[in-house]
């Protein structure tokens, strides 16, 4: 975290670590785990909402505060430090592919998504073995759309699916696709090792109204990547957040008496490979509010998010594996939070681009476009 905060950050940080303090960490059992069910999910919304964090993704135009990259990263970043399995209940739901669109999907789909009414989610992945892209036809009143989508994050539960389709004519766009028209079918319902719950969808001959596409025909993919770039700067904060926690917890360990008799933190190689963990972290968590800043402004950062998603991702994995090492065994052990995170961060890796295709990016931008900063 940058040391000098400007006064609105400040306020953001006293309020966010109140938060875990008077929130969530009084969420813990006895034991050091937490629960989670449908009434804590509610419990944390409210106090969220009153604590002004919940509006910090969504619109002023419709009650929100919109905060900068910049607010959100100090907000993420400590609040993933916390260690708490309650990220997914702390933020409103942002306007993601539905910003700047028609009346008509202002009304009828973002403001009862922004006010909890309604669920989305974002169809963008399909099977390998899928026999060609989805894809929609132009008819008189809309569209005609026949495909799969394989990886829809909430799937279940969502009312509508932000859909990445191929126009014919007309290239890649985004429809609004609700799910109970007639020809959406819910395939399998799936859990990821990170604990989040997916669903594949077939599309069979669905009608789309025309008033449903998002944006312009052939524009979909800036549209889907501006929603993939906020939240690649989410994981990216998310992952310092988590690598702080897991340096001071591997402080504390190195710190406790240890059976030999001299503390694991007095050995020189124990030194060498905690030293690595806080180079490692200081570096990501440099990187991550530069980039914000970067992404506050008002150039193309698309390159520079990708950097520091790639890289945090990747080094808190680095840092998960050296803690384990250095704790030895019982972080093994099911329930131990080391072991716990370990599951979760897998997805890191993968979701919103895996690393080495947006290592490919990167290049492309470098390369061929003549984009992105060092
Ligand atoms: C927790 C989670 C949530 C997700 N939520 C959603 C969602 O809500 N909506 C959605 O649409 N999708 C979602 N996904 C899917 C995700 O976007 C994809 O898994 C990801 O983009 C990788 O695509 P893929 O799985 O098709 O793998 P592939 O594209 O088949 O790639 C597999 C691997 O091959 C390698 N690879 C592939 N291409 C190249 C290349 N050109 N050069 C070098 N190496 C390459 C990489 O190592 C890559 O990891 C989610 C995934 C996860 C794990």
């Amino acid at each position: 975290m940058p040391e000098q905060l400007t006064d609105k950050q400040s306020e953001y940080l006293r309020i966010t670590t109140d938060f875990i303090e008077n929130t969530l960490l009084p969420l813990r059992s006895g034991a050091g785990s937490f629960e989670k069910s449908a009434a804590i999910h509610k419990q944390i919304v409210k106090a969220s909402q009153k604590a002004g964090l919940y509006y910090l993704t969504q619109p002023k135009k419709f009650g929100g505060s919109e905060a900068s990259n910049q607010v959100l990263t100090v907000v993420r970043e400590t609040l993933a430090a916390a260690n708490t399995p309650y990220s997914g209940s702390i933020f409103g739901p942002g306007p993601g592919v539905l910003a700047d669109c028609n009346e008509y999907i202002e009304s009828s789909y973002l403001k009862p998504l922004l006010n909890g009414d309604k669920r989305g989610a974002f169809g963008f992945t399909e099977p390998k073995d899928a026999a060609q892209h989805t894809q929609a036809k132009i008819v008189d009143d809309g569209f005609i759309v026949n495909g799969q989508k394989s990886y829809i994050t909430g799937g279940s539960e969502a009312d509508f699916i932000n859909t990445y389709v191929d126009v014919l004519p007309g290239g890649k766009s985004m429809l609004l696709i609700d799910t109970h028209l007639p020809g959406v079918v819910k395939g399998e319902v799936f859990q990821s090792l990170d604990g989040s719950h997916h669903a594949e969808f077939t599309f069979d001959n669905v009608q789309v109204p025309a008033q449903n596409l998002l944006g312009s025909i052939g524009k979909g993919l800036p549209r889907a990547l501006r929603q993939i770039g906020n939240t690649r700067l989410a994981f990216s904060a998310e992952s310092v957040g988590l690598m702080c926690w897991i340096t001071d917890y591997v402080e504390q360990h190195l710190k406790t008496p240890h059976p030999s008799g001299q503390s694991l933190g007095d050995r020189e190689g124990v030194r060498l490979r905690f030293a690595d963990m806080r180079i490692q972290t200081y570096v990501a968590r440099s990187m991550l509010y530069r980039t914000a800043r970067l992404a506050d402004g008002k150039e193309n950062v698309m390159n520079e998010v990708i950097a520091a998603k790639v890289f945090s991702t990747e080094t808190l994995a680095t840092v998960l594996d050296i803690a384990i090492q250095l704790v030895g065994g019982k972080a093994l052990v099911e329930q131990h939070p080391l072991a716990i995170l370990y599951r979760k961060i897998r997805a890191l890796r993968i979701a919103e681009g895996a690393s080495d295709v947006l290592r490919l990016s990167l290049s492309k931008g470098a390369l061929d476009l003549n984009m992105g900063r060092l």
